[in-house]
């Protein structure tokens, strides 16, 4: 029995794919939505920038609001992670899953986000959301007169250390050998951040909340919270399979244009994915043009054969 030919495929279940996948589903496309929430982003995040949504609400819960949203529209679910993509002479991908299943759709949205580096260190994953977080612009303002402790060696966690000045009382940065501009270390030089060089985050303490952090020199600081500043690496492996372009600059992002097209026909991405800002207001927006272009594309690709 021939296998069915999806017309969209959306690679990654966090705001940007569950807002492509209700745009696409809408417009009477056959979609599938790969992914799992919990490796979202926004999984263990809280948000109050959002627009309309008053107060600060749980990750977990807007991406589960999202599934069955997206589902009743009619988007297919399927919590898998996509191993390999290939695209035939038909133009036609091809994704292999974890389970061995193979997809075919006449086109793709790439939404699988930015994976933030991780610590590694015990009470790292236990303690994300709550105290332990990878985003200083989106979580800064939680931290209003905290003491907090940011690690990392580049520009970012200097940057990230500088920016929570502003909202926290007293900041501690934590690196093996700070590296950056030159005005950006006089700046910190400058500032009342407390440098902890040469040194390394050993444990994260806390019960339901950051309280310590242990360091490799057995020094603990007492801390609200800990910022992981460790820079960025894009899921760009399974978009370069099929040669889709980077971005120039910086060769970790996907490169798009204003409808969220990539350089082959067909295929879109949207999100994090596409460089920052990392929000959630950014990844539906370009969700939801990347889902109706994607869309669009199938219906016309479907007539023309
Ligand atoms: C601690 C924290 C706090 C934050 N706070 C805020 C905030 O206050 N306000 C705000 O606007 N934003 C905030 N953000 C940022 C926001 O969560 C992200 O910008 C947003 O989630 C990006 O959405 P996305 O859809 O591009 O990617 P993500 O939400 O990261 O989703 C990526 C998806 O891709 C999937 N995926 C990856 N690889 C594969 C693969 N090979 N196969 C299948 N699926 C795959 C993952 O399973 C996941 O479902 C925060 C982020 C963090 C980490």
């Amino acid at each position: 029995m021939p296998t069915a030919i999806y017309d969209v495929v959306i690679i990654g279940t966090g705001p940007a794919g569950i807002q492509a996948a209700i745009h696409a589903s809408r417009k009477k496309t056959s979609v599938l939505m790969l992914g799992r929430i919990e490796n979202s982003a926004l999984y263990n995040a809280h948000i109050e920038n959002y627009a309309c949504i008053a107060g600060v609400t749980n990750g977990k819960d807007l991406l589960e609001a999202g599934l069955t949203q997206a589902q009743s529209f009619g988007t297919e679910m399927a919590a898998e992670d996509v191993l390999k993509i290939s695209q035939g002479e038909d133009q036609l991908f091809s994704l292999e899953l974890e389970s061995g299943r193979e997809i075919t759709s006449r086109t793709l949205i790439f939404s699988m986000g930015v994976s933030k580096k991780k610590l590694s260190v015990p009470g790292e994953l236990d303690l994300a959301g709550k105290g332990v977080s990878y985003c200083v612009d989106c979580d800064a303002n939680f931290y209003r007169g905290a003491t907090v402790l940011v690690a990392g060696n580049r520009s970012a966690a200097i940057d990230g250390a500088l920016t929570l000045l502003d909202y926290a009382d007293k900041v501690y940065l934590v690196a093996k050998e700070l590296q950056g501009s030159e005005s950006m270390l006089k700046r910190l030089q400058e500032s009342e951040i407390e440098v902890l060089e040469g040194t390394w985050v050993k444990e994260i303490h806390g019960e339901n909340a950051v309280t310590e952090i242990l360091l490799d020199t057995d020094k603990t600081v007492q801390v609200d919270g800990i910022f992981i500043e460790l820079g960025s690496k894009g899921a760009l492996e399974l978009a370069t399979q099929i040669g889709v372009q980077l971005d120039m600059d910086h060769f970790k992002y996907i490169d798009v244009s204003r409808k969220q097209e990539t350089n082959i026909p067909g295929v879109y991405a949207a999100g994090d994915i596409v460089g920052p800002p990392y929000q959630m207001a950014k990844a539906v927006g370009e969700g939801c043009v990347a889902g109706m272009e994607a869309a669009t594309y199938a219906r016309k690709q479907k007539r023309a054969t």
